[in-house]
């Protein structure tokens, strides 16, 4: 089983973010569909030859998840206000 990966995300603040790419290992969404890695911070992280992929994800109501995890192909993240989420997510 391969971990999903992100396509990109736009929550520039983010300390993970680089280029419109996320480059922790693995963020975990959260039962609202919001991303629980996002952190503001000046000092960068993650690591520049990563691409993230989704460690777990919360959010139950989406078609994409079984048994708490992501089976979506790909995601892509965006940043809404102070708080950045899963923009794949759909209803079931
Ligand atoms: S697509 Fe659905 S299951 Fe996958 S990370 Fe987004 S909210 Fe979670």
């Amino acid at each position: 089983m391969q971990m999903v990966q992100i396509s990109r995300c736009n929550m520039k603040t983010c300390a993970y973010n680089m280029d419109g790419l996320c480059h922790t290992l693995a963020i975990t969404v959260g039962p609202h569909a919001e991303c629980n890695t996002y952190v503001h911070a000046s000092n960068k992280g993650g690591f520049g030859h990563v691409t993230a992929g989704i460690g777990a994800c919360l959010a139950a109501d989406c078609k994409f998840n079984d048994r708490l995890e992501c089976q979506a192909s790909r995601i892509d993240v965006v940043g809404h206000g102070k708080h950045a989420d899963c923009e794949t997510f759909q209803e079931r």
